[in-house]
């Protein structure tokens, strides 16, 4: 566990220990059930979507404190963004986690989720960050109501 150690920087710890949006918002009106079976990280991610805006955002299950982080973090930064926002939003972060290690993220575009960067090192755990994000390009693309990361 001790190369894991540098990756639980400060911000994925507090979101692992207090997730933000950790319920089901009121009126949500999406949901995509999200499943990483290498980890075990099991989420569902719902939205309340009003024309194209996500009003609010939610989640709930259980997971690694990555996954859960990550899941926290998604939530908090899409709500009030546009579904063609959000949709970009996860593209910069799967380019962002599946990008060379050398790679500099685009701290402008992706602000606090640049904390992900790091699980560049760790195949495993790209799976556990990008989970929710799948979870949420399937319910912004209607594509389904669940997504697995295998
Ligand atoms: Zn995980």
């Amino acid at each position: 566990m001790s190369e894991l150690s540098e990756l639980y920087q400060e911000v994925i710890l507090d979101h692992n220990k207090r997730p933000r949006n950790f319920h089901v918002p009121d009126g949500a009106n999406r949901h995509v059930e999200g499943f990483n079976p290498l980890c075990g990280d099991h989420f569902t991610i719902y939205l309340r979507v009003e024309g194209d805006l996500i009003r609010d955002a939610g989640f709930q299950g259980a997971g690694c404190a990555i996954s859960k982080a990550s899941a926290s973090l998604m939530t908090d930064s899409i709500k009030g963004r546009t579904l063609a926002e959000a949709d970009r939003l996860f593209a910069q972060f799967h380019g962002m986690v599946t990008a060379p290690g050398d790679e500099v993220p685009d701290l402008d575009a992706l602000g606090k989720l640049a904390v992900f960067a790091g699980v560049r090192e760790f195949p495993m755990r790209v799976k556990c960050a990008s989970l929710a994000w799948h979870a949420l390009h399937a319910a912004i693309q209607q594509t389904g109501e669940s997504v697995t990361t295998e």
